[in-house]
């Protein structure tokens, strides 16, 4: 049997929009190749809605996800995979596809293509494309086992649309003894947004900000306005502006939204190596040779503390 799986990432039973995503771009791949398309689901969520988005059978593995356990969801992952004889995997690259899917790679000693923003199918096969050197050259991987494994960078394609009837659902069995790790603390992120790996708005500042205060009044009320999540530069980060995890660049988060307002941020490599694949870029900068203009889609050189309140007033007018 051959076929293409995605994993259909869920939140507490709601699919994340990774799964429709990939999904929609799994159903172009596989109707390509002549070949079904199958889906994922780890623990409890409505699987057989993702009929609607084209897999035509989903595997289920149930039992508690609900706390990461990296060997675990490997082998959950692993019976998905023997259990629909697949021979290509997609996932997105988020916490699980930087954590688990490298160790299911070396389980099945495949390959795997990370990170990726394009998959086409070439010679009866998928090819991968992920932007590398700091996004400054672009790669096609090809894997030449199966199953071949591609994670791909959220956001790197449209949803679909829904359409169609219900998925055949099918259990998979997981003989899983325990990992023997234990979990110590499980820690939630202050924050209620989006995470910024799947945020499909970014509004960022930088050190030009000068403090924490104004961080806090001038960048997040935007970010807010805009139903946004948070990033800044690691400049920001250090100067404890905002916190670790709101890090973007090659030393934070790679993230790939279809918006990203750059607020005071020079475009330093490190920094544009983690969101130059955003889709429209603005960037707000008072100097007109800083370095993030040649990448911005808009530009406005201008004080940040002039345009980026005026900027949030005009949005929160437009969406009351
Ligand atoms: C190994 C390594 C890893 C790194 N990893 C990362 C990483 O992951 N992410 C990251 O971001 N950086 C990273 N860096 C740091 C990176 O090189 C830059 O130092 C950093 O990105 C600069 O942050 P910035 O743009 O906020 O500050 P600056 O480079 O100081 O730029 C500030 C900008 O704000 C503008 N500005 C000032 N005042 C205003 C105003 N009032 N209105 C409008 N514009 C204004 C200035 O014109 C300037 O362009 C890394 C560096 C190294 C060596």
């Amino acid at each position: 049997m051959s076929g293409i799986l995605v994993l259909a990432a869920h939140a507490g039973g709601t699919f994340k929009r990774t799964a429709t995503e990939l999904l929609g771009k799994g159903k172009e791949l596989a109707d390509s190749l002549g070949v079904p398309l199958f889906a994922a689901v780890l623990g409890d969520a409505p699987a057989a809605d993702l009929g609607q988005f084209g897999a035509s059978k989903v595997f289920v593995v149930g039992g508690d996800f609900s706390s990461y356990d990296t060997l675990h969801v490997t082998a959950a992952l692993k019976a998905a995979v023997d259990a629909s004889g697949a021979t290509v995997l997609l996932a997105p690259s988020d916490f699980t596809g930087a954590d688990a899917m490298p160790r299911l790679t070396a389980r099945f000693r495949t390959g795997q293509a990370t990170e990726c923003t394009d998959l086409r199918v070439e010679g009866g096969r998928v090819v991968g494309r992920r932007p590398t050197n700091g996004g400054k050259v672009s790669a096609d991987v090809h894997v030449s086992k199966d199953p071949a494994i591609f994670t791909v960078r959220p956001s790197s394609f449209g949803q679909p649309a829904a359409g169609g009837g219900a998925a055949e659902v099918v259990a998979v069995a997981l003989d899983f003894a325990g990992s023997g790790l234990t979990l110590v603390e499980s820690r939630k992120p202050e924050t209620t947004a989006v995470d910024l790996t799947e945020a499909e708005r970014i509004v960022s500042g930088g050190r030009s900000l000068k403090s924490k205060e104004s961080f806090d009044s001038v960048i997040r009320p935007l970010s807010d306005a805009l139903n946004a999540t948070t990033g800044a530069s690691r400049a920001a980060v250090d100067a404890h502006f905002a916190g670790h995890d709101e890090q973007v660049g090659e030393t934070g988060k790679t993230v790939n939204p279809v918006l990203y307002i750059a607020c005071g941020i020079s475009g330093q490599v490190q920094h544009l190596g983690g969101m130059r694949t955003s889709k429209v870029i603005v960037a707000i900068n008072k100097d007109p040779e800083a370095p993030i203009f040649k990448h911005a889609t808009y530009g406005i050189v201008d004080d940040l503390f002039d345009v980026v309140p005026a900027l949030t007033a005009e949005v929160k007018a437009a969406l009351s």
